[in-house]
């Protein structure tokens, strides 16, 4: 495509999107009176404006019902939660039955550790890649432990090669290949948080499978950012965070997803409570736990409903638009920020450097040589939000549903201009 670097031309791809006329479907923070460009949904996705109505028919019908709210709300809460399943199942690209909303995203992958990281004989060790997300460290180093093992001899981790700042394929593969039988688990960010690279999720979980492994994907920077086919690739399972792509709200509920082939199995270790046995027989109070023939066995509280009802406010507009729309804008705006980019590289001293690499998502990573923490404020004084990473990495992630083209360009002049007057 041959881009431009105007107002004109950027404005003229915005007329052409369809998904312009969602930006009014948003709320944006103000910066000296005007919407901010905002680059960090990767991080916290803005607020739909419909989600207001959501959270408040929530705290009406506590007001008005009490307890009886559990049964008569107008969405009663003690099935809030399977109204998320279908949306959510479409995202992910698993069956409705596979997938649940529950706890936040590291309580969840630890609770999926519990069924699916068994390690025994030989066959002890878990594959992820170098520097991953520092909560999924921890977890997996504690997880180990748990176990009664020194993570050191537990955790393998791919590296990228000597100069690249990207994870090749064939390496993870062949690691994958070395470790063989004494592979208990691969979990991996699928969509990795720092470079935004989208690792081939499908090869590495057909080799993780193949040799006798179980293999699950942390999504956090996946879910709502690109095509996910969980239940094709026969993935074992995964987890995700709904306040990144999925605009659900700060520290808001996460989602996980179990391969059917697990779902309805007593025999399963598996940390249980009462919201996971079935819920026909549950009010009946038995010592006896019967899982709920779904991913939903994993659940074990009923479910906070103030933070569930924001989740459904958002996919609701997940599924007005589809995975298609977005993605398919998110290339082109991606690109366009791309080119923007090396086009005002031209234009002054600094250079630079984008380390995410040609398989991604919404996030660009750029190294901006010779700049420095001041860049960053002025962006920010001028009303662009992105996040810097110390020395001088800055991720840009423009969120489809919201940012437009114009945005890109604007976004551009304004770090020209930060640059030129040396902030
Ligand atoms: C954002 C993120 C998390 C966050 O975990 P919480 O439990 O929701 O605080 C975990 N892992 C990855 C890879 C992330 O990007």
């Amino acid at each position: 495509m041959d881009f431009q670097n105007t107002l004109a031309y950027a404005q003229g791809l915005d007329a052409k999107d369809p998904l312009t006329k969602y930006r009014d479907q948003f709320h944006y923070p103000q910066v000296n009176g005007k919407d901010v460009i905002y680059f960090t949904g990767n991080s916290l996705g803005l607020q739909p404006k419909r989600t207001q109505k959501f959270v408040e028919d929530v705290m009406k019908d506590w007001r008005e019902l009490a307890v009886e709210g559990h049964f008569y709300a107008e969405k009663p809460w003690w099935d809030y939660h399977e109204r998320l399943a279908a949306g959510l199942a479409k995202i992910v690209g698993a069956k409705k039955e596979e997938v649940s909303v529950m706890n936040t995203l590291t309580v969840n992958l630890h609770l999926l550790m519990v069924s699916f990281y068994r390690p025994s004989g030989k066959r002890i060790k878990i594959l992820c890649e170098e520097k991953a997300f520092p909560s999924d460290q921890y977890m997996l180093q504690s997880q180990a432990r748990f176990h009664g093992y020194d993570p050191e001899d537990v955790i393998v981790e791919v590296n990228k090669r000597e100069g690249e700042h990207f994870w090749r394929t064939e390496d993870i593969l062949n690691k994958i290949d070395e470790v063989g039988e004494e592979l208990a688990l691969v979990l991996m960010g699928g969509v990795n948080y720092y470079n935004g690279q989208v690792l081939d999720m499908e090869a590495i979980t057909r080799a993780g499978k193949s040799v006798g492994a179980l293999v699950g994907w942390d999504l956090a920077h996946g879910v709502g950012n690109v095509k996910l086919a969980l239940h094709d690739w026969n993935a074992d399972f995964a987890a995700w965070c709904s306040y990144k792509y999925m605009n659900s709200g700060p520290g808001n509920a996460s989602g996980v997803f179990v391969n059917e082939q697990y779902l309805g199995r007593k025999d399963i270790p598996r940390f249980e409570g009462w919201w996971g046995t079935k819920k026909e027989t549950r009010f009946l109070m038995q010592p006896e736990f019967d899982p709920i023939e779904t991913a939903d066995a994993w659940q074990l509280s009923n479910p906070p409903i103030l933070s569930v009802a924001p989740y459904l406010a958002s996919l609701e507009l997940f599924d007005e638009v589809g995975m298609d729309a977005l993605v398919a804008k998110q290339k082109q705006i991606v690109a366009y920020l791309e080119f923007v980019l090396h086009e005002i590289d031209k234009e002054v001293e600094s250079t630079f450097e984008i380390i995410t690499p040609k398989d991604r998502g919404c996030q660009l990573s750029v190294f901006l040589h010779g700049e420095g923490r001041p860049l960053f404020d002025y962006l920010m004084k001028n009303g662009v939000i992105t996040d810097w990473r110390e020395p001088n990495v800055i991720r840009l992630a423009p969120a489809p549903f919201y940012c437009s083209y114009a945005d890109m360009y604007n976004f551009g002049q304004i770090l020209k201009q930060g640059i030129l007057t040396k902030n």
